[in-house]
């Protein structure tokens, strides 16, 4: 359905009850987003629902919102664990994912009297055990901990009426499905379904097909990959000119907060230690990361603490984080698709974003299927080619070392490496890069005027 020909809706015509109106109206939500004047009709109205829907489209208030408003009659002031069954369970792919649907939760949940608790891999799990004990309704999990809840006997599912597996396509696509057929398994047959997925695949489908019932599909147009409110450009650069490229992007650009991605766990560890040897506060997520380490630098990221974040697919996948400015792809990722929930940490309800690739040869094949993917083409504005020694591959003597792992938080009186000025001399076109390239999508890029370059490296004024 095409977004813009939905009438406008208030919250209050949603059949929500006064006491959650009031939590979002106090999150300061004005109208329900697409997916949740969707879906939330639907879920209220006791419906399985598919629902393809990104991150960054206010899914996750498209399911709980609803949740609440249904588990409402069950809410309990008792003490007694036994008056507080878990009777919605939410799946999540990865701890961040859990975490973050839970900050939601509680915030959604505030004002009515319904316990809520998350579990997850990679942390203590008998620290989780007292708040599972003690009586929940609504459970957030990554299945694989949940799991090892229920083998604990730490908690019992029987009594759930309402799932939801959120990002359904990502626990696939990392394994989950044994994982899930167990989960479902121990589950009512009666109760209701609700899976959000941000693509359709034919396996999806098979999934809904076996565990839902009748389901209402809600569609939302891919904003995120339409790209409407993120603006996206392409910075061509080879791979040992990049590291510096993107130094000058965030200081040319005064950048207060950027999430970079790379392709690999040791790229991510490395972006991040060479930054902070640069004099730009940064830290990694990845998966070779403690749960404490990851939870850490999130933190210290949307604090502010940190500058840039680095971080791999997995890890990053889900991520909220309000208003983040700009997205940079160091390396762009293996799967197209990813690109898109790459830069739809940008630009998140309606807010502006930017997200830039820096792309070297190597990579041209997998921008054209980003290309082929979004049904657009990004006009490559070609980095000057650097004679400088690079940041990024030759480790800097001279600037103080700094483990990764505790790069975070004091920068105070943290020397800038140095950094050649290539980007501040005036633009010279490359002797080397043809002309006639330009309409080949696997050729190198173009040269393009120097207006292009400086749109992406602002001088500071
Ligand atoms: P999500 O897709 O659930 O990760 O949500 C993306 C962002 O949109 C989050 O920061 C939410 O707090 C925000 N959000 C959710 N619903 C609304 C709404 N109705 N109006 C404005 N922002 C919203």
């Amino acid at each position: 359905m095409d977004e813009t020909s939905l009438p406008k809706l208030l919250f209050s015509s949603l059949a929500l009850d006064p006491k959650i109106l009031r939590a979002i109206e106090e999150t300061g939500y004005t109208e329900p987003t697409p997916i949740q004047a969707q879906a939330i009709p639907h879920v209220i109205a006791g419906r399985d629902l598919m629902a393809m829907a990104q991150t960054g489209t206010g899914k996750t208030a498209a399911f709980t919102l609803p949740m609440l408003q249904r588990l409402l009659p069950h809410a309990s002031s008792s003490a007694s664990p036994a008056r507080h069954p878990i009777r919605a369970l939410i799946l999540a792919p990865t701890r961040e994912l859990a975490i973050q649907v839970h900050e939601n939760v509680v915030t959604y949940s505030k004002h009515v009297p319904l316990r809520t608790t998350v579990v997850y891999g990679g942390t203590d799990i008998k620290a989780q055990k007292p708040a599972l004990m003690g009586g929940v309704e609504i459970l957030v999990a990554t299945p694989g901990r949940l799991l090892d809840h229920v083998e604990s006997k730490n908690l019992q599912l029987n009594q759930v009426q309402v799932l939801i597996l959120d990002e359904a396509d990502r626990m696939l696509d990392m394994g989950f499905m044994p994982d899930l057929k167990r989960i479902l398994a121990l589950l009512p047959k009666q109760r209701q379904t609700l899976l959000f997925s941000a693509t359709f695949s034919e396996d999806i489908k098979k999934l809904a097909q076996e565990f839902l019932v009748d389901p209402v599909t809600v569609e939302t147009a891919r904003r995120n990959a339409a790209g409407e409110n993120i603006k996206q450009s392409v910075l061509m650069v080879e791979q040992h000119d990049k590291f510096h490229a993107m130094v000058e992007l965030i200081r040319s650009r005064d950048v207060k907060q950027v999430l970079i991605f790379t392709r690999t766990k040791l790229s991510a560890a490395h972006v991040a230690k060479q930054l902070e040897r640069s004099g730009i506060p940064s830290d990694a997520i990845h998966g070779d990361k403690t749960q404490q380490e990851r939870i850490k630098a999130l933190d210290a990221f949307k604090a502010g603490t940190i500058l840039a974040l680095t971080a791999t697919d997995v890890a990053a996948r889900g991520l909220d984080i309000d208003q983040l400015p700009l997205v940079i792809n160091f390396e762009l990722p293996m799967h197209a698709e990813d690109y898109v929930h790459r830069i739809g940490r940008t630009g998140r309800a309606g807010a502006l974003g930017e997200a830039i690739s820096l792309i070297d040869s190597d990579e041209v094949r997998r921008l054209v299927e980003i290309e082929k993917l979004l049904n657009r083409k990004f006009e490559r504005v070609q980095a000057p080619a650097s004679t400088a020694q690079s940041n990024y591959h030759k480790p800097l003597k001279a600037a103080p070392s700094r483990s990764p792992t505790h790069s975070s938080h004091a920068h105070h009186g943290h020397k800038s490496a140095p950094v050649d000025d290539w980007f501040s001399k005036p633009y010279e076109p490359s002797a080397a890069t043809p002309k006639a390239a330009e309409a080949r999508p696997s050729a190198p890029a173009p040269n393009k005027p120097q207006r292009q370059v400086a749109a992406l490296f602002r001088s500071k004024s």
